[in-house]
């Protein structure tokens, strides 16, 4: 028999597809399921949920039918787990206690009042994350995306996701697209620091492109201008 608490928080989620193909008939293999329609948590629209139930071993397996979980984690529901576990809080002592009675009606009773009371201790995700997405949003666009897709960028003191943000090849590190500059395939600031103007053509290049030319200006010994490979000072 296996129960799960929500206060335990798996990341294993986004696999939902992965999900009825876990069942496993053990036993005789009894098992009944059944749909509870139209689920709605304190006026938050849940779904269909489908309820599985391995009478031998009270195994249970709850997949939402109505609803991408993907922005959930995976979650079915706010007390039900990414891969269909049903958080069972302080209920597990009837449930076991139903299950061992033989008493069917009773647990799916309990079940279906479990599935349709929200508790607001102890969701896996908060009605708040399920109507909005677990995660953070981006800076740049808001949208929000689940904490792997996105990136920190020091330029925005933001976190960034993949359509925002441009990868500086020069200082390695990801910044918004709009401090991109693609003409220099850098970034904003690091075109800025290393690149110069030509003494002679005023057209920028990579400071290590140019040839320092010595000057000797009266007052300034050692000077030199920056040249590049077309400037013709010979
Ligand atoms: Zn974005
Ligand atoms: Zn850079
Ligand atoms: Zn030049």
């Amino acid at each position: 028999m296996s129960y799960s608490q929500c206060g335990v928080k798996s990341r294993t989620g986004l696999n939902r597809n992965a999900g009825p193909t876990n069942w496993v008939e053990g036993g005789s293999g009894s098992k009944v399921s059944w749909t509870l329609a139209g689920v709605e948590l304190d006026e938050v629209w849940i779904g269909d949920l489908e309820v599985n139930l391995a009478l031998d071993e009270l195994d249970v397996y709850v997949w939402n039918l109505s609803v991408d979980t993907d922005d959930k984690n995976g979650y079915q529901h706010p007390h039900v787990g990414s891969e269909g576990d049903i958080c069972w809080g302080d209920n597990v002592i009837a449930a076991v206690a139903y299950h061992r009675a033989g008493d069917f009606f009773a647990l799916k009773d309990l079940m279906d009042n479990l599935l349709q009371t929200y508790n607001a201790h102890s969701p896996y995700i908060s009605l708040d994350e399920w109507v909005n997405g677990v995660g953070e949003s981006c800076y740049e666009c808001g949208e929000r995306y689940s904490d792997d897709d996105l990136v920190w960028a020091e330029d925005v003191e933001g976190s960034l996701c993949d359509s925002c943000r441009t990868y500086c090849e020069r200082c390695e590190h990801y910044v918004v697209y709009r401090h991109y500059d693609s003409s220099w395939e850098a970034c904003e600031y690091y075109a800025a620091n290393y690149t110069l103007e030509c003494a002679t053509c005023s057209d920028k290049f990579w400071e290590d492109d140019l040839t320092a030319m010595p000057i000797a200006w009266f007052d300034q010994p050692g000077s030199t201008l920056p040249l590049c490979y077309r400037g013709s000072w010979r």
